[in-house]
């Protein structure tokens, strides 16, 4: 696992991370779902109240449970990370988690904060706050040099 140390690196891994759980299938009727963005536009919420989104971060690592209603009406479960999965998947996942991590709080932002908005991506939202940061640090790495 190479170490993020551009913006443009941190991005990508960031979209590594968020497509990772993917294509998932439904075992119930077999409809593919190519990608997070996929999976949320085709499927419903189990309650329109209820996101879901299930983020826990505990000592362990970081796990998001996403619930969803595939269209035959069966209760699907994308798992994000999970702390469980021994695989070498598994891990390689968390520890790009982890250097995406590592990356923001280089640059200033709080931890605490940041997990919170890797996860939301992690788990297919949109951060608009992950968008931010990423530009601020985008401008600040970008200084013409004279
Ligand atoms: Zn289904």
């Amino acid at each position: 696992m190479p170490s993020i140390t551009s913006h443009d690196a941190w991005f990508a891994g960031l979209k590594a991370l968020a497509n990772d759980d993917f294509p998932k299938r439904c075992r119930n009727c077999g409809r593919v779902f190519a990608s997070e963005g996929d999976y949320f536009q085709q499927t419903q919420a189990i309650r329109p109240e209820i996101t879901g989104l299930k983020a826990v971060v505990d000592e362990d690592g970081p796990l998001v449970e996403v619930f969803r209603n595939c269209v035959c009406g069966s209760t699907l479960l994308v798992n994000c990370i999970s702390r469980r999965d021994d695989s070498a998947a598994g891990h390689s996942r968390r520890r790009l988690f982890d250097e995406l991590l590592g990356y923001l709080v280089r640059h200033g932002i709080d931890r605490a904060q940041a997990r919170i908005e890797l996860l939301r991506v992690v788990a297919g939202e949109r951060s608009e706050v992950l968008e931010a940061w990423y530009a601020q640090i985008a401008a600040r790495g970008a200084k013409p040099e004279d």
